[in-house]
């Protein structure tokens, strides 16, 4: 592909972590109940997602990394997938650009007769150029893999920082995911050795407890509160015991969709600040409701600003809850 096309593939998918949000959101959207993330090299060497979601049809796989071929987003979602990415339905297409990528996948077919075999495909790129395709049986469902990463977009692979670092943001990311679809499985290894492991029963408590190797329930209390109108807060909080020097294991959703918003984050430590030790932060994810009218999340690729219509009453119900909570956990 021409350095252009490579350059803007490379400031789309800036890092290994860019490539797994991608292929895992993939997933989510073919309805997949198992996503199976495998890294090595940070990300560098190997990249790989399985699902078993409803995979994609054989005659669409030839076409799945070319540009503008795809167009199920709707247009508001296009308008917000502009601004956190700057790019729709070229995801694929742009890592095959700067990657090689090979695809195998076998469509769930609902009419399929019993015992008759469902074909399943392959389809192999590199550099934006096909370099192979073929048959081969396998489970409905779709993998993805993708290796030599950045291999020819020098300036993103010398951006590129040491595996453990990449792995860090990719074992934040699966976690966020991991919390916001609890009846979904996820599997993470890091160069063969399994990081993360959820049973996807639908339960957030459940999650946590298998996301943080936290043997007991008791250790979360179960936020749930709300003014009736204008907030709903759900969540869990960890106790004090579980408090982390990192704000890692803070996670916040509004309306259903991951933020980084300062407005909680200032709430939340006013909240816990004079409970936990100086630089502690605890282990918690929190879910905040509010009429679509009244917040306004405005993403932009540099910075994350969350308006919200009544912040000084949801910042003071957030301040309270932690603190209240808090005061309470054992130990
Ligand atoms: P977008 O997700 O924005 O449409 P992508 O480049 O990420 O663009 O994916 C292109 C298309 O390939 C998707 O629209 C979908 O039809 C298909 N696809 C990609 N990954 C999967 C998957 N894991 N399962 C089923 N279909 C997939
Ligand atoms: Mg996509």
């Amino acid at each position: 592909p021409a350095v252009a096309e490579r350059i803007a593939a490379g400031e789309v998918i800036e890092r290994p972590v860019s490539v797994v949000k991608e292929l895992v959101e993939n997933a989510l959207d073919a309805g997949a109940q198992d996503i199976r993330v495998e890294v090595r090299g940070g990300g560098l060497r190997l990249i790989r997602v399985s699902d078993d979601g409803y995979g994609i049809p054989a005659e669409d796989l030839a076409a799945v990394c070319e540009r503008h071929t795809t167009s199920k987003l709707t247009a508001f979602e296009d308008l917000e997938r502009l601004h956190t990415l700057g790019f729709r339905g070229e995801a694929l297409a742009s890592i095959a650009t700067i990657a090689e990528v090979t695809i195998q996948s076998r469509a769930w077919e609902t009419e399929q007769e019993e015992g008759e075999e469902q074909p399943a495909y392959w389809y192999t790129w590199r550099g934006g150029l096909v370099q192979g395709h073929g048959r081969k049986a396998r489970p409905h469902g779709t993998t993805v893999t993708v290796t030599d990463l950045f291999y020819n977009v020098p300036a993103r692979l010398s951006y590129t920082r040491a595996a453990r670092t990449e792995n860090g943001h990719i074992v934040q990311l699966l976690r966020r995911y991991a919390v916001g679809y609890p009846s979904v499985r996820f599997n993470l290894a890091l160069d063969e050795h399994t990081a993360i492991q959820t049973s996807g029963s639908g339960s957030l408590a459940t999650t946590l407890t298998e996301l943080y190797h936290i043997s007991l329930e008791e250790m979360l209390q179960e936020i749930d509160v709300s003014d009736g109108e204008h907030y709903r807060l759900r969540g869990y909080l960890g106790n004090r015991v579980l408090a982390q020097g990192s704000r890692q294991y803070i996670t916040l959703f509004i309306n259903g969709r991951w933020v980084q918003s300062r407005v909680l984050q200032d709430a939340l430590e006013e909240g816990y600040r004079s409970l936990l030790p100086k630089g502690k932060h605890p282990l918690l994810v929190l879910a905040l409701e509010v009429p679509p009218d009244e917040v306004d999340v405005n993403i932009h690729p540099a910075k994350t600003e969350v308006h919200l219509l009544q912040e000084a009453k949801i910042k003071e119900a957030v301040t309270q809850t932690i603190k209240g909570l808090l005061e309470r956990s054992p130990v």
